[in-house]
């Protein structure tokens, strides 16, 4: 016999009634981005690798170790996307959505790739829910994102996280910066191989390495937020008051840097309480260059991602738990079945989920089959019932039965 195929390690099903809960998120998201003039874009999960290679920084983790790159038949180099906003740009970029007046508000869903080590909260193919915001550089329009951030958090009910915010300045500060940090770095002894080399092709990475040693060595680093210029400082902390005035709790974490090399001005991630080391669920920034950077016009932008796999570790399990008002009609003859499956379509078209068996089954097992599929009430159909015009109306949680008539069951089982 020939072996199970499985899926690929750090891939996984999801299924339901966990599909449920996903559900439940991504509309609380789609209600709240509807509510900031957001609009969706459905993109390729395949894009020519130029693009990530270009946009992420060739020295970051995700380009240099965690891209899925492939030759397709014609021998192009191609990327499954690790990660939305190099696409978000280059369709905006490709379709002209950066024409005209006003801030682009963008949103996408779906999956990205990345090959990491799988562990608890991290997988090879994982998801997001993407917001980008182009056109602006006003600090109002970093404060409005990460409040609308705040607000897809609060909708999906999410406790106890933490709000970390940094500036990363603009790339005079940054080279500045860098030049600091090379300086501090070529001082200190036991850096680990990676950054022995980032130390001199993009110290910034230094920052987010994850080796214990490094990270106790970067202790006494020097910080960002002292390399601002005067421009980039004013807008930092326009954006900090903003987010005080709205009663938006934020920690400053000067070195925060987040994975990816795009990042200009503001940057800020949210970590979630009782999620172990891959505690972030979402994290986002300012993208001032990344236009110029893909061939593009001037184009300031900022944006985040959720990571929805993680933050369904840490929601409520009832999130997306409706009432339920499944019937299960148990119809035991062809004349019942055939009544049977003409109320159901009735129940239907009134709103009501409703399930049938068309097979020939004994009344235990079509029972067991309603208990299977979760049903909240059972409608008993037979010859008898069908004599007498009233059908037995079953609740599945106690058991307790009533009669109903006929005529009036659709009105009765659309009332439950
Ligand atoms: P990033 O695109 O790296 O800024 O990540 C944004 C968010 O995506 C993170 O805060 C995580 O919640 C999520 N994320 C990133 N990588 C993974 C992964 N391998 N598995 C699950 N979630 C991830």
């Amino acid at each position: 016999m020939a072996g199970k195929i499985k899926a690929i390690r750090g891939m996984r099903d999801i299924l339901p009634p966990e599909t449920g809960r996903w559900q439940a998120v991504e509309n609380a998201a789609r209600e709240a981005f509807a509510l900031y003039g957001y609009r969706e874009l459905r993109l390729p999960l395949i894009e020519r690798t130029e693009l990530f290679a270009r946009s992420i920084g060739a020295d970051t983790d995700i380009v240099s170790k965690e891209m899925y790159t492939f030759p397709d038949r014609h021998g192009d180099s191609l990327t499954l996307r690790p990660e939305a906003t190099a696409s978000v740009l280059r369709a905006v970029l490709e379709n002209r959505l950066d024409q005209g007046a006003g801030v682009k508000k963008l949103y996408t869903l779906g999956p990205m790739f990345r090959y990491e080590r799988p562990q608890k909260g991290r997988y090879r193919q994982f998801h997001q829910i993407n917001c980008e915001a182009l056109g602006s550089d006003a600090p109002e329009l970093d404060a409005e994102v990460i409040l609308l951030l705040m607000e897809i958090l609060k909708r999906v009910q999410l406790g106890t996280s933490r709000l970390l915010v940094n500036s990363l300045g603009c790339p005079e500060c940054q080279k500045k910066f860098k030049e600091g940090l090379s300086l501090f770095l070529s001082q200190k002894q036991g850096l680990c191989e990676d950054c022995l080399r980032r130390r001199v092709t993009n110290p910034l990475r230094v920052l987010d390495c994850k080796s214990v040693h490094c990270k106790e060595i970067l202790k006494d680093a020097p910080v960002l937020k002292d390399y601002l210029c005067p421009d980039c400082a004013v807008h930092y902390a326009r954006v900090l008051s903003l987010l005080s005035r709205f009663g938006v709790t934020y920690e400053e974490q000067p070195r925060l840097v987040r994975g990816l090399d795009y990042y200009s001005r503001t940057a800020f991630e949210v970590v979630a309480v009782g999620l172990g080391a891959q505690d972030a669920v979402a994290g986002g920034g300012r993208y001032n260059g990344l236009a110029q950077e893909l061939g593009g016009p001037e184009l300031p932008a900022i944006g985040f991602a959720i990571g929805e796999d993680r933050l369904l570790e840490v929601l409520p399990p009832e999130l997306g738990q409706e009432k339920n008002r499944k019937i299960f009609l148990a119809a035991l003859g062809p004349a019942a079945r055939d009544q049977a499956f003409s109320l159901l379509q009735t129940l239907r078209r009134e709103g009501v989920p409703g399930e049938m068996d068309f097979g020939e089954r004994s009344l235990k097992a079509q029972m067991s089959l309603a208990d299977r599929l979760g049903a909240a009430y059972t409608v008993i159909l037979g010859d008898r019932e069908l004599e007498t015009g009233k059908a037995t109306l079953r609740r599945m949680a106690t058991g307790d039965q009533q009669e109903v008539s006929l005529s009036l069951l659709p009105m009765v089982l659309a009332g439950l």
